[in-house]
C-alpha cells in the first residue's frame, strides 16, 4: 500500500506539504490573602513514595468529571457500547497466555512487521500467531485524525486548535472521532495523541501537542485518550519524553540535558495525568536523549517515573527507529520496538540466551502488551473494517467543525468608527479577501506523521462567500501582487488578509516570521483599508509586526477540512471566537525562553534546558517579559464580569487521603449583548522560597453564557495541583490564597475546617495581576491587547501555594 511504503526516518525526509500529505482570563476582584495550613503531610522519601502514589491516585479520582465526556458538538459520533474487559481479568488470561508461548513466540510481539509488509496496510503492526489465536496488531497514526496518506477519513483541526478550546468534552469528542475511524478502518492502535510541551516555538511539531502548559495539556489528552479509547481503540500517546524539537532528532546531539525536577514539573507532568485519568493501552517512548541516554533505553524514564512513581500498566512501543540498543532497552522497559526488529528480533533472542536479558523481563512485557489486547477485546471483537473503507461522516465532520469554531482566538478586534470590527455587520456590502491561504492552499494541517488527507476542503473564500448577504460583493486577490492586493483591499467596505505558515515534523521552522510577503502584505493591505482583519492559519505562534495596523487578528490555527465554513462563522458572529492561547505569542524572536543556541537547537552535542521549570508562560512571568499575547488569552464577541470568588476547604482530607484539598469557586456572568464562551482560568503561585515561577495553572474552566446569563465555576484543587518536585520527592505544599474577595471573609470558613487565616500574612484585599496585564492603579486588572492597543479586563483567580516553614529541606538552591 502506498501509505506503508511512506515511513523511512523521518529525521531525512525533507519536509514539503504536498509530499507528506499524503484574556489569559483573570479575576479582578479584590483578593482576600488566606492561609489554610495542613500539617505533616507525609512526603515520603523516595521516588515512589506514597505520596507520588498518591498524587497520581489523586489525579485520576478526582478531575475525572463529567467535564470529558463528549457533549454538545459530538451527537451521532462513534459508537456507545465497548467496556473495556476490566485490567486484572486482563492480566490473568495474559500471563497464561504467555506462560503457553515460546520465546520466539514472545519476541513475534515484541517488534514490528517491517512497513510495507503489514498484514492489513497499517504503517505499523505486530505479526499474528495463529497458532495461539493471537490476532495482528495494526498501529497507523495520529493525532489529528488517520494519517499516512489514507484517504476517506476526517481531517480534524490540528491538535493545537483543540487546545486552544481549553474543553475536555471538545477533547473527549475528537477522541471518539479519531477511535471510531482508526477502528473503522481496521487499526487497533493509534499512535497519538501528541503530547510533548512546545518549549520551542519554532518546533516543527508544535501544531500537533497541546500547548505549552503541562496542565492543559494532560487535561486535554486525557479526555483526548478517553474519547479514542472509548471506541475500542488502544492509544498510543506519545512521544515519552523531553521531546521538543525536530533538529538534531534521533541523534545523540538532541541530548537535552535537563533537571529532574524539569522532567517532573514540566515534561512527564502531562503523562501522569493521562495515565491517572485515562490509562492509556500504550506509550510511544521519543527520539531523544536525555542527560546521555536515549529515551527507549532510559531506566530512569521507563521504569523509574512511568511504572514506579506513575503506577503504569500499559506497554511502551518505540517510536520509529528510537531503539538504539537490545540490551539496555529491554532491560529499561522497552516492551516493542517499531517498525522493524532490528534490536528485539534475533538480537533480543540472543540477549536472552546469554542472560543479559532475562526470561522474566520478556515475559513480562509480553503480558503488558497481551494484558492489553485483552482489555480491548482484541481476541473477541476484532475490528472488521479495511484501510478502503469511507470513515468519514457528516457528525464527525460536524464535531471537527464545532472544534474549529470553538478553537479559534480572537487575538485583536479594534473599534474602528465607533464599534468594534468584528463581527461583521449583515448588511456588509462588499468585501475584499486577500492570500493564497483563502483559496489557492488553504492552509488546513500540517504535515509529517500528524497530516491527514481531507475528504473534501471548504476554503475560506467559499465560506465567506456562502454566508456573505445576496448582492455583498465578494472579490479575492491571492496576494502575490501587493499593489493589486490593496488596491482591492481600499475598493471595498471590509478587507480580510489570510496568511499561514507551514509545520511539519521532520523540521524546526527557520524563523518565527510569517513567510514569503505575508508581512508586507499586510502592511499595505492595512495602509489601504483601515479596517483591515488577519486570519492566521499557523500552528504556533508568529511574529506580527504589523500588528498596530491592523484592526483585527484571529488565530484559526490549522483548522482542519472545514476550515473556510468555520472561519466564516466566526467572521459574521454567527459563533463567538472563544479559543484562548495554548502557547504565548512571543514580541520577537530573541524574547523567548530558548534564545540562546545552547538552549536551542544545542551546541555541541548537548541541548541545554538551562531555563529549567521556566517553560513559556513560567518564563515571561519570572522574568517580567512582557510577550505579544500571553498564554490563556483570547477574546470574545461579548464581555464577562467575575465575581462572588470563595475558597473553601470543606474537602479537606487532613491525613493526606485522595480528595480535594480545597476548591475555589467563582461566578461569571456574561454583561455583553451577544451569547458566548469563556474560560476562568486558575494559577496558583508558590512561595518564593520554592524557585518556582510567579503562577502555574491548576485549572480551568469553560463557561457559555446568554446575555445576562451567569454560572459557577468551580475548581477543585488536590495533591497534584499543590506539590512540587523538591530534590528526590514530591512535596506537599499547603495553600495561601490570594482569593477574590466580595467583602466576605473567606477565612472564617475555612478556620472552621481548622485551617487559619494568618494575620501575619493578613486578609487584606489586593488585586491579582495577571501575567501581561498590569494593574493599572484603578482598582481593576486589564490586559493588554496587543502592544497600545486598547485594555480590556481580565479574570483571573490567583491563588498561592506555601510551604511550611516546617518542613525547609528545600531551598531554591535544591530545585535546579
Ligand atoms: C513519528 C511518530 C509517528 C511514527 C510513525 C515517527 O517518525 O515521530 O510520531 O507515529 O513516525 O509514523
Amino acid at each position: 500500500m502506498a501509505q506503508a511504503a511512506r515511513w523511512q526516518p523521518r529525521q531525512q525526509q525533507t519536509p514539503s506539504r504536498h509530499a507528506w500529505r499524503s484574556g489569559r482570563r483573570a479575576l479582578i476582584l479584590l483578593a482576600a490573602a488566606i492561609t489554610i495550613g495542613w500539617s505533616a503531610f507525609a512526603t515520603g522519601t523516595g521516588p515512589a513514595s506514597a505520596s507520588q502514589a498518591a498524587r497520581s491516585q489523586l489525579t485520576a479520582s478526582s478531575r475525572l468529571a463529567a467535564a470529558d465526556r463528549p457533549g454538545a458538538g459530538c451527537p451521532g459520533v462513534g459508537s456507545a457500547g465497548f467496556t473495556p474487559e476490566p485490567l486484572a481479568q486482563a492480566q490473568h488470561q495474559a500471563t497464561a497466555l504467555a506462560a503457553k508461548m515460546t520465546l520466539s513466540q514472545e519476541l513475534t510481539l515484541m517488534h514490528g512487521v517491517s512497513p510495507g509488509s503489514t498484514p492489513d496496510g497499517a504503517v505499523g503492526a505486530t505479526a499474528a500467531i495463529p497458532s495461539l489465536g493471537i490476532p495482528a496488531v495494526n498501529q497507523q497514526d495520529g493525532p489529528a485524525g488517520v494519517g499516512d496518506g489514507v484517504t476517506g477519513v476526517t481531517q480534524l483541526p490540528a491538535p493545537v486548535a483543540l487546545a486552544a478550546t481549553w474543553d475536555k468534552g471538545l477533547a473527549a469528542c475528537y477522541g471518539k472521532v479519531l477511535g471510531a475511524e482508526e477502528r473503522g478502518k481496521g487499526v487497533e492502535e493509534t499512535y497519538g495523541p501528541t503530547i510533548n510541551i512546545v518549549r520551542v516555538p519554532q518546533w516543527g511539531r508544535a501544531f500537533e501537542s497541546l500547548g505549552e502548559d503541562p496542565y492543559l495539556d494532560g487535561q486535554i489528552a486525557a479526555a483526548d485518550v478517553n474519547g479514542i479509547q472509548s471506541q475500542g481503540e488502544m492509544a498510543q500517546v506519545k512521544h515519552y519524553a523531553v521531546y521538543n524539537q525536530e533538529t538534531n532528532r534521533n541523534t545523540p546531539a538532541d541530548n537535552a540535558i535537563v533537571s529532574q525536577r524539569a522532567i517532573e514539573e514540566i515534561y512527564t507532568s502531562a503523562w501522569s495525568a493521562v495515565i491517572g485519568q485515562s490509562n492509556p493501552a500504550s506509550i510511544m517512548c521519543s527520539y531523544s536523549a536525555i542527560n546521555g541516554n536515549f529515551a527507549c533505553q532510559n531506566p530512569s524514564l521507563l521504569t523509574g517515573i512511568l511504572d514506579r512513581q506513575f503506577g503504569y500498566q500499559g506497554f511502551v512501543g518505540s517510536d520509529y527507529g528510537a531503539t538504539h540498543s537490545t540490551v539496555a532497552s529491554a532491560n529499561a522497559g522497552l516492551a516493542q520496538e517499531q517498525p522493524e526488529s532490528t534490536y528485539f528480533g534475533a538480537a533480543l533472542q540472543q540477549a536472552v540466551a546469554s542472560g543479559q536479558v532475562s526470561r522474566s523481563t520478556v515475559d513480562q512485557a509480553v503480558i503488558r502488551i497481551l494484558t492489553q489486547m485483552y482489555r480491548f477485546r482484541l481476541f473477541t471483537n476484532y475490528p472488521t473494517g479495511t484501510m478502503a473503507d469511507t470513515v468519514t461522516t457528516t457528525a464527525n465532520q460536524r464535531a471537527g467543525l464545532t472544534i474549529a469554531d470553538t478553537g479559534t482566538t480572537l487575538l485583536k478586534n479594534a473599534q474602528v468608527g465607533g464599534s468594534a470590527v468584528l463581527p461583521y455587520a449583515s448588511a456588509t456590502s462588499s468585501i475584499a479577501v486577500i492570500g493564497a491561504d483563502a483559496s489557492t492552499s488553504p492552509m488546513t494541517d500540517g504535515g509529517g506523521s500528524a497530516g491527514v488527507v481531507p475528504s473534501a476542503v471548504v476554503s475560506p473564500l467559499q465560506g465567506i462567500k456562502a454566508l456573505a448577504a445576496s448582492g455583498a460583493a465578494v472579490s479575492y486577490n491571492d496576494g502575490s501582487d501587493v499593489q493589486a492586493a490593496a488596491a482591492a483591499a481600499a475598493a471595498a467596505q471590509e478587507a480580510v488578509v489570510f496568511a499561514s505558515d507551514f509545520e511539519t515534523e521532520g523540521a524546526d521552522r527557520s524563523s518565527l516570521a510569517l513567510p514569503g510577503n505575508a508581512d508586507t502584505l499586510i502592511a499595505a493591505v492595512a495602509a489601504a483599508n483601515p479596517r483591515t482583519v488577519v486570519v492566521l492559519n499557523t500552528g504556533a505562534p508568529v511574529l506580527m509586526p504589523w500588528l498596530g495596523q491592523v484592526a483585527g487578528v484571529v488565530e484559526a490555527w490549522y483548522p482542519g477540512q472545514d476550515d473556510g465554513t468555520s472561519i466564516a462563522r466566526v467572521l459574521f458572529g454567527q459563533t463567538d471566537p472563544s479559543g484562548h492561547l495554548p502557547v504565548t505569542f512571543p514580541a520577537s524572536e530573541s524574547q523567548t525562553p530558548v534564545a540562546t543556541p545552547q538552549q536551542f537547537p544545542g551546541t555541541g552535542g548537548q541541548v541545554a534546558y538551562s531555563e529549567g521549570i521556566s517553560v513559556g508562560y513560567r518564563w515571561y512571568d519570572g522574568n517580567g517579559v512582557t510577550p505579544l499575547f500571553p498564554f490563556g488569552y483570547g477574546l470574545s464577541y461579548t464581555r464577562f464580569r467575575y465575581s462572588d470568588l470563595h475558597v473553601s476547604a470543606d474537602s479537606v482530607t487532613a491525613d493526606g487521603r485522595p480528595g480535594p484539598l480545597a476548591e475555589v469557586t467563582a461566578r461569571v456572568t456574561n454583561v455583553g449583548t451577544v451569547a458566548g464562551a469563556d474560560v476562568a482560568q486558575l494559577y496558583v503561585g508558590d512561595p518564593a522560597a520554592a524557585g518556582a515561577p510567579p503562577r502555574q495553572l491548576e485549572g480551568f474552566q469553560r463557561v457559555s453564557l446568554q446575555p445576562g446569563q451567569s454560572a459557577a465555576v468551580r475548581f477543585p484543587l488536590d495533591a497534584s495541583s499543590l506539590s512540587y518536585w523538591c530534590r528526590a520527592r514530591w512535596e506537599l505544599l499547603g495553600l495561601r490564597g490570594r482569593l477574590v474577595g466580595t467583602g466576605e471573609p473567606a477565612a472564617a470558613r475555612i478556620a472552621a475546617r481548622g485551617a487559619q487565616c494568618r494575620a501575619a500574612v493578613g486578609c487584606r484585599a489586593r488585586a491579582v495581576d495577571p501575567p501581561g496585564g498590569p494593574a493599572d492603579g484603578d482598582g481593576e486588572l486589564h490586559q493588554p491587547l496587543g502592544p497600545g492597543g486598547p485594555r480590556r479586563p481580565a479574570q483571573v483567580v490567583g491563588l498561592d501555594r506555601w510551604r511550611p516553614a516546617a518542613r525547609g529541606r528545600c531551598g531554591p538552591a535544591a530545585l535546579g
